[in-house]
């Protein structure tokens, strides 16, 4: 099954841009996708249309079994936040708060009660256990990306959207950030859909769709993280 499925998508924006052009894809349960395209051919507004942060101008899009696009504002936020998690390029946590703060954040925007414990298990797993109590300004920006990992997976979401995630990092905390998003598939077995325009952050997906020009303009199955390695 599809854990995201868009039907002939089109997104034409206030001052005439066409950034959809009637994308019709879907992304199956426990995979992980890269988006790649181009600078302008639509892949951050098909991302947003998919995880119900924008409204598509026509077309469907297909949440986790439930049709964002026959929704109304209100119910598609709450669906969003306890089905979708999000991860940035900017790691967007919030200055002022602790990384467990941050973490736990969707929960209290979803009226779920902070799950401490489940919190600081997911920061232990993700090395991140023992900066708790620390504000996202003392962390790099690998361990910022973490946290926001953390973030994104809090409410057992299920799909992960990612917009270039790691954009903003060198090398290696790219390669721990995306090894992490690997395991957040195969071990978690939730599904990532990923924008990148970075062709070894893509190789850690499943599979590859590219888009020219608000368009499909291919598929295709990724060399795995190991081959590239070699
Ligand atoms: P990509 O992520 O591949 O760079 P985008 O989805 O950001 O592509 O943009 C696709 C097209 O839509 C571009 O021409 C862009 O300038 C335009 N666009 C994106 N967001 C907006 C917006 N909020 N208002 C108007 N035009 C936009
Ligand atoms: P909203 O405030 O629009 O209702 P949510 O709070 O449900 O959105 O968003 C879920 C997560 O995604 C939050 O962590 C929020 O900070 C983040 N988020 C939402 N929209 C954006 C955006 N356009 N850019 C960056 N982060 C966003």
């Amino acid at each position: 099954t599809d854990a995201v499925r868009l039907e002939s998508l089109y997104k034409t924006y206030d001052g005439g841009v066409t950034a959809l052009d009637g994308v019709t894809a879907g992304f199956a349960a426990g995979t992980f996708t890269a988006v790649m395209g181009p600078s302008g051919s639509g892949k951050s507004t098909l991302l947003q249309c998919a995880a119900g942060l924008d409204r598509p101008t026509a077309g469907r899009v297909f949440l986790d079994g439930t049709e964002l696009t026959a929704t109304g504002d209100t119910a598609m936020t709450k669906f969003r936040r306890l089905r979708a998690g999000f991860i940035f390029q900017d790691y967007n946590l919030l200055p002022s708060l602790t990384v467990e703060q941050n973490v736990v954040l969707p929960l209290r925007l979803a009226g779920r009660r902070a799950d401490r414990a489940g919190s600081r298990a997911v920061l232990e797993q993700l090395g991140l256990g023992d900066r708790m109590r620390d504000l996202p300004e003392r962390l790099s920006g690998g361990q910022r990306q973490r946290v926001a990992v953390a973030r994104a997976l809090v409410t057992a979401p299920a799909v992960v959207f990612a917009d270039e995630p790691t954009g903003a990092l060198d090398l290696r905390s790219a390669g721990e950030v995306l090894t992490l998003l690997r395991e957040v598939v195969h071990t978690h077995g939730r599904t990532v859909v990923m924008v990148t325009h970075d062709p070894v952050a893509a190789a850690y997906a499943d599979s590859v769709l590219f888009l020219a020009d608000g368009r499909l303009a291919g598929e295709m199955r990724a060399p795995t993280a190991d081959a590239v390695a070699e």
